[in-house]
């Protein structure tokens, strides 16, 4: 029974569409519990109805056509949340004929809910002719099915699984809107045309588009084929000799795999009908796999593996920039992928990036905090994107609610438009406090400073009135390049900035890759990577690489003094050591070497539950500290930031959370410290006067939020926000918090709210 839900689950996930695999889910269960009837109903949200979506055994002309409410069977079975089984249903007080349905004759039914995360997505129903009950294996057969199908239900749209697939360019394509939910990343309204990433070595993730020139592509597959038999013909003959004759014949077979009248044919084929090289092969060469992969035969199933990787070797050259082959890219990109990083930028060309979809990750991966830095509209975990059909499809993207749009009516264009112009007059309203200092009604001054790690924060920044940087994520320029920057390189990057703020304060965070921060060049897989090899633990194990780093940052700050050097995710004292111990030996080295130096001021972030109960111990060796509460809230609540499952769980305002700030800010302090926060908490309105009431030294936030946060403190007296933080820590539950702060901020009249409950408030902006 394993292998056979494990062959289902396989189609299912590599079938071209959704309607294709609820298609072959039903022919697949009929054959192997040997029923007459499989049927899918998915529930429609906006009606709470089940639509009849698939069938075998059953007229297939009703696909689409009805729906069934709660007093059905089906909706019975649903709303129990459990499997029933019935000898005859038609006797069933909530079973109700169809007409032209076909069901007449059949009269044993077993229904399975199908459940994702709490949530009722359809049901799955078998049906038999004669009166029986259905036993407990199909049962349970059938309850693991659903489980599987609810992952992939749940993330589909209606329209897409009884229409088939999303529009692409093709033709045959479907022009009606969909829209999808996900999370929001970055504010703002952005439309443009889809280009989808396509993850290097990755067959199966290659999405279906069309060539402009199908004969100029088929030279192109050829040539690229060409490379490749060069390549088996070389390694050939290096193992020549070396290897037993039957493992050599394999060469052989892979030079015929590559022939016409074999794959290559194949591929060639479907370039001339109009697909890309790229898609042509990923569609052939998953085919093929598939195939191979049911065989019983264990040695014929493992040569799935080889054409694999021949199909990597032939993807590997059509994936090389190659002249007079350049992609073309339309004026306004919406960059869909299925896990965006900041390295994308390099991918396209940037200043024409609107907007960016990532399938995975969440509001606090690091991609969403730089597009937030960069004000890119941006939308986050969007799961059930159909990635592989949106290549050049309209899309908006709402980054205030986290929808995307494809394919939009003219009308739901005209409501955006309409709303993205509303947000600029918005913005013109907040530039007039750039200049303004960040005072409170009863003149307590917070100083407000900005987190940047591209070249174009800083003129940004220094525009809107930022007395210097909290944070400077070191860790963006060294993704946006192919291999590690060089100590010369990082210096003038880092002189830049330095110079850029002088003589304001700029603090420059040590690399801190690991989590969901990656360099291309230098790949760390983990299981847990949240809890894995990252910040400072990397660091620690390549002295070589944070001494260049560390080498660059004071050379850079020579003359200017305005450098701070701050360590990330520090979990114990002896870490801070042997990392002081670093800064101590970069800085003797330079004096050694002629530089003349001011030290720097050294701080640690407090992200990590140990540091927060080591803030004294810590304070007492550093110069001051930073709060880092995107990871701190992570891991006080066990909440992965990057996780878009759970990231209803990520609560900002979990009592815990601002137990644990009140009591850094309470420990550094009986230090004499200097504290602070950098994570996104300090750019939240509500965040920001928690934490200004807290006793916070300083805010450091993006630099798109400063406006908003100035705003905000400078409406309120000191004295009134520490009732308000009072009163917030008297209660035990996150929801209630963030509803006691809204209704604060709404007393006072501010634009407390984020930018985008303000466009809501219009009635206007579309929810998916
Ligand atoms: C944080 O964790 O709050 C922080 C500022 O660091 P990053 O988001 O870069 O991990
Ligand atoms: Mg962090």
């Amino acid at each position: 029974m394993l292998n056979e839900l494990r062959n289902i689950v396989e189609e299912v996930n590599h079938a071209p569409s959704i309607r294709m695999a609820l298609d072959k889910v039903v022919q697949r269960v009929n054959q192997l519990l040997d029923t007459r009837v499989c049927s899918v109903y998915m529930l429609d949200e906006d009606t709470g109805r089940y639509t009849f979506v698939a069938t075998e055994g059953l007229n297939r002309a009703s696909i689409g056509r009805f729906s069934l409410g709660k007093d059905s069977l089906v909706g019975w079975v649903a709303a129990r949340e459990e499997p029933v089984r019935l000898e005859d249903a038609q006797v069933h007080p909530n079973f109700h004929l169809i007409p032209d349905l076909g069901e007449e004759p059949f009269h044993a039914f077993l229904g399975v809910p199908i459940i994702h995360q709490r949530r009722r997505v359809g049901v799955l129903v078998v049906q038999s002719r004669e009166k029986r009950l259905f036993d407990e294996t199909e049962e349970s057969f059938l309850v693991t099915l659903a489980a599987q199908l609810a992952a992939i239900l749940a993330y589909a749209s209606l329209e897409e699984i009884i229409q088939g697939p999303v529009a692409t360019d093709s033709p045959h394509a479907v022009r009606k809107e969909l829209s999808f939910g996900g999370v929001p990343g970055a504010g703002g309204i952005a439309m443009g045309a889809a280009v989808v990433l396509v993850p290097s070595s990755n067959l199966e993730a290659i999405p279906s588009r069309s060539c402009q020139d199908p004969e100029q592509e088929r030279h192109f597959f050829d040539r690229c084929l060409d490379q490749v038999r060069q390549d088996i013909k070389v390694l050939g003959k290096q193992l020549a000799g070396r290897l037993p004759a039957q493992d050599m014949a394999l060469f052989d077979a892979y030079l015929h795999m590559l022939g016409n009248d074999a794959l290559g044919g194949e591929v060639a084929r479907r370039i001339e009908q109009g697909e890309w090289a790229q898609g042509a092969l990923s569609q052939v060469i998953m085919e093929h796999v598939r195939n191979f992969q049911q065989l019983e035969n264990d040695y014929l199933r493992e040569r799935a593996t080889d054409i694999k990787d021949l199909g990597l070797r032939i993807l590997a050259y059509l994936q090389k920039p190659q002249a007079g082959h350049e992609q073309e890219y339309p004026a306004d990109i919406v960059l869909v992928g299925e896990e965006l990083t900041p390295s994308a930028f390099n991918l396209v060309p940037e200043q024409r990036i609107r907007g960016l979809v990532s399938v995975r990750g969440s509001r606090n991966s690091h991609m969403a905090i730089v597009a937030r830095a960069l004000g890119i509209p941006t939308v986050m975990g969007v799961m059930r994107l159909p990635l592989r059909r949106l290549e050049n499809a309209q899309v908006i993207v709402d980054g205030h609610h986290g929808a995307v749009i494809v394919r939009p009516s003219a009308s739901t264009l005209r409501r955006y438009h309409r709303l993205a112009e509303r947000e600029r007059d918005l913005a013109e309203d907040l530039e007039s406090l750039w200049d303004v200092p960040c005072m409170t009604l009863d003149g307590h001054h917070v100083p407000l400073l900005v987190n940047t790690g591209l070249m174009s924060d800083i003129s940004r920044s220094a525009r809107r009135g930022a007395e210097g940087v909290g944070l400077y994520r070191t860790e963006l320029p060294f993704q946006l390049r192919e291999r590690f920057p060089t100590e010369e390189e990082q210096r003038a990057i880092y002189r830049e900035h330095l110079k850029a703020f002088a003589p304001k304060m700029v603090t420059m965070r040590a690399l801190d890759i690991g989590g969901d921060k990656s360099l291309p060049y230098f790949p760390i897989e983990e299981d847990n990577p949240f809890l894995g090899w990252r910040g400072i633990r990397v660091t620690l194990d390549h002295p070589e690489l944070f001494l260049a780093q560390l080498r660059a940052m004071l050379k850079a700050s020579e003359g200017l003094g305005n450098l701070r050097i701050m360590l990330p995710m520090i979990s114990s004292l002896g870490e801070l050591d042997e990392a002081l111990e670093l800064v101590g030996r970069a800085s003797q080295e330079l004096k050694e070497e002629g530089h003349s130096i001011r030290r720097p001021a050294i701080g640690v972030m407090i992200e990590v539950p140990a540091a927060v109960y080591q803030v004294g111990e810590l304070a007492a060796r550093i110069d001051f500290l930073s709060v880092g509460s995107n990871d701190l809230i992570q891991y006080l609540l066990a909440v992965d930031r990057n996780n878009v499952r759970v990231a209803g769980l990520y609560r900002s305002y979990h009592p815990a959370v601002l137990k644990a700030l009140q009591q850094v800010e309470r420990e550094a302090h009986a230090q004499n410290t200097e504290v602070s926060v950098c994570g996104e908490l300090a750019g939240d309105p509500g965040g920001a006067l928690l934490l200004m009431a807290m006793g916070y030294d300083a805010l450091s936030m993006s630099v798109a939020n400063l406006p908003r946060v100035k705003q905000v403190l400078r409406c309120v007296c000191l004295s009134d926000a520490r009732k308000l933080l009072d009163q917030v820590m008297t209660m035990d539950n996150a929801q209630l918090i963030e509803q006691c702060i809204r209704e604060e901020l709404e007393q006072l009249g501010v634009l407390g709210m984020p930018m985008e409950d303000a466009l809501a408030g219009g009635g206007e902006a579309v929810k998916a």
